[in-house]
């Protein structure tokens, strides 16, 4: 029991989730722990206790969070505990091997003026990780004590108890402040004095007041509004956070967490030697270049513009190759198998169907050559921080935009990609947004539909149209979604920029392969055997032979018949209004499954047509089509963009979600989009004369 002389502290830990705070509190504490309730609200409360010296410590064991705002409960948790409870010195768990990251929330205590020690873990991963940090720089550079610890193996403890003592006894009076800058910091003083004013207020650090009012904080909205009957502070707030938008255009919180992320960026440069230089100096020049608040976005879209150019322009030649390939091979088949069913197979559904998905490999090599560049070389994480603004307009943040990019290649992965995001909000606004981005599998449709009916040199921009309608039809909803689905802020955070690297020749040439090897597996299989299966739906059942009909009108005929005929007769009425027909509803129906096999069935459906014509390509058929048109065309390159996620996106949402609702509804809403966009496109283009 405490004699005495014994003083009593209470210690807050505190820190980012993972940071080690659990483990280094068992460390602390050993088994003299309780587990119970923060008062009212859910949140586990750990507390322990510990005799060091002279003092009895009572230690309290925080939610874990990476900020101190009042986003989530857990941090309104955290924060209350400070603010109310008043610990006598609060230990900022930071993890070492993320020391930016961490450093973000250190950067907010020493906001809210609190004795602070930060107790440096995963030392033994930060030293893994080549990284040599000079904590005495640390302390100095933040003004507080910091003491490297690795709790997994209870290293350090005593050091970090000394350490806490001192800090109760002296706190840490040469803590230092973010600087926010000339204009931010002459309204905080102006706000500052204001607070102080108020003496209601005394007991919360009045600059911090000050801060959270230009940040337009709830919690401390409304604490003031409480104590300051007349307004007078409120409306002093407004006045200044409504000056500073006008300056910069932007919101106050936004610049204010720059400038946090700034110094704590800086921070960590000084205190951060990496023991096998991997981080150049170019780098950072660089980064002033392509992350420009100005010059950003520029570069950004012309990357993409460059890229899909390229993606077509690059792979038209061997694609062209492919082509004559496959159309020499059908003639072979068909010269060399007798007239029936199974030189129809061969011919029209098996390399009709599958060669017509084939001649697409260039293409998709070359894509995910240019995200895997995109990846690699670290611009990813650059293009995410410079869209960031624009994806807080729709409620997200530049996170959810890398998964979207990888969107671009692939909606499974992609959708995988979302569990970076912390709240479960942001993810599901995410994952329903993701199939929006045109993937790798819809390319093939736009460059056939493109190479028929419109000329070479526009190919480019027309698919380069396309995807950027599909993210700005990927934002809409999302700010829609924001809106009525699934209201709230987006959770801030600290966004990580990677160093850049070069790409490796090796590695990028073995992810090309790959992918490209994937998607002749895919032909090979899936869309082989969906090919196989249209054919004979376009085949069976036969009509008799009637004599007078010339061959092109008894194809039809044929195909009109059979039992997919029938399916796009009955889909036809929903789709006319688009300017689609029977085929093209067959065709749009088969890609349920995967949507390459749009191309296959339309390889399929147009072979059967032209039979008689050895030479066709399914280029051409399509170009002298009298039922299409280049806004025919382009209507459906819309609708295949937006309609229905493919059946393994499908079956991803569920995974990741755990829920059919949200799988459902991922169907429900894109059908129903891709018809409506369709529709606007067509019927508008018609009514300006474009067709
Ligand atoms: P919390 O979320 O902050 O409570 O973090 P935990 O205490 O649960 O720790 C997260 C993980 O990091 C666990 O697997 C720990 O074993 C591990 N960990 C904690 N401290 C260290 C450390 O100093 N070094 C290493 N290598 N691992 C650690
Ligand atoms: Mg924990």
């Amino acid at each position: 029991m405490a004699s005495p002389t014994t003083r009593q502290l209470v210690v807050a830990l505190a820190g980012n989730p993972n940071s080690g705070k659990t483990t280094l509190f068992n460390a602390l504490t050993g088994s003299r722990q309780h587990v119970g309730n923060y008062p009212g609200v859910t949140v586990e409360k750990k507390e322990g206790h510990r005799d060091f010296g002279s003092y009895h410590i009572r230690f309290v064991d925080l939610p874990g969070t990476y900020s101190l705002t009042a986003y989530s409960l857990e941090e309104l948790v955290a924060r209350d505990f400070i603010l109310v409870d008043k610990p006598d010195v609060v230990v900022d768990v930071v993890d070492a091997s993320n020391l930016e990251r961490n450093l973000y929330l250190a950067s907010m205590f020493l906001e809210l003026g609190v004795p602070l020690v930060l107790a440096v873990n995963m030392m033994d991963v930060a030293e893994a990780r080549g990284q040599v940090i000079d904590l005495a720089l640390l302390a100095e550079l933040l003004g507080v004590r910091a003491v490297p610890v690795i709790a997994s193996r209870g290293q350090g403890v005593e050091e970090l108890l000394q350490a806490v003592v001192e800090a109760a006894r002296e706190g840490n009076p040469r803590a230092v402040q973010v600087q926010y800058g000339g204009e931010i910091e002459s309204h905080l003083a102006q706000l500052t004095e204001a607070v102080e004013a108020e003496g209601a207020l005394a007991h919360l650090p009045s600059r911090w007041v000050a801060i959270k009012l230009l940040e337009n904080d709830e919690q401390v909205r409304r604490q003031v509004q409480q104590c300051d009957s007349s307004g007078r502070l409120l409306e002093a707030a407004r006045a200044a956070r409504s000056h500073l938008q006008s300056i910069t255009g932007d919101d106050p919180e936004v610049i204010m967490a720059e400038r946090r992320y700034g110094f704590v960026n800086g921070a960590c440069r000084e205190v951060i030697t990496l023991a096998q230089q991997s981080r150049v100096d170019w780098s950072d020049k660089a980064d002033s270049f392509l992350t420009n608040r100005v010059l950003g976005l520029p570069i950004f879209f012309m990357f993409m513009w460059l890229m899909f150019e390229g993606v077509f322009r690059l792979g038209a030649p061997p694609m062209a190759w492919l082509e004559s390939f496959f159309a020499w091979l059908q003639a072979t088949a068909r010269d060399s198998l007798p007239p029936g069913e199974l030189q129809s197979l061969i011919a029209d559904g098996v390399i009709g169907g599958v060669g017509g998905v084939l001649v697409f490999v260039p293409n998709i090599m070359l894509l995910f050559l240019a995200i895997s560049l995109l990846e690699d070389s670290g611009y990813m994480a650059r293009a995410a921080f410079v869209v960031d603004r624009v994806m807080h307009q729709v409620g997200l943040h530049g996170k959810s935009f890398i998964a979207m990019l990888l969107g671009f290649g692939c909606s499974v992965p992609a959708i995988m990609a979302t569990r970076s995001l912390e709240s479960r909000r942001d993810r599901i606004i995410t994952i329903l947004i993701v199939p929006l981005m045109s993937c790798g599998a819809r390319l093939p449709v736009y460059i056939l539909l493109v190479g028929a009916f419109f000329p070479a040199d526009a190919a480019g921009k027309v698919i380069f149209s396309v995807y950027v309608l599909g993210v700005l039809l990927a934002l809409t909803m999302a700010k829609v979604f924001r809106r009525f689905l699934l209201p709230g802020p987006p959770e801030p955070f600290v966004m990580e920029l990677p160093p850049y690297r070069m790409p490796t020749l090796r590695g990028t040439l073995i992810h090309m392969v790959e992918r490209g090897w994937l998607y002749v597996q895919k032909a090979g299989t899936t869309i082989l055997a969906m090919s196989v299966l249209m054919w004979f739906l376009l085949t069976y059942p036969k009509v008799a032979p009637e004599p007078n009909l010339a061959e092109a009108g008894a194809a039809r005929r044929a195909i009109e018949h059979s039992y997919a005929g029938r399916v796009g007769a009955a889909i036809e009425p929903v789709l006319r209004p688009l300017g689609f027909d029977d085929r093209i509803a067959i065709a749009l129906f088969s890609g349920l499954a995967a949507k390459e096999i749009v191309v296959s069935t339309l390889g399929t459906v147009f072979s059967l047509e032209g039979a008689e014509d050895d030479t066709h390509q399914l280029r051409q058929a399509l170009a002298s089509d009298p039922q299409l048109s280049p806004l025919k065309a382009y209507a459906l390159m819309l609708f295949v963009l937006i309609y229905v996620p493919c059946v393994a996106t499908i079956a991803v949402i569920y995974r990741e979600t755990c829920s059919w609702r949200w799988a459902m509804f991922a169907v429900g809403y894109t059908t129903a989009l891709a018809w409506i966009v369709a529709f606007v496109v067509y019927q508008g283009g018609r009514l300006v004369g474009l067709g």
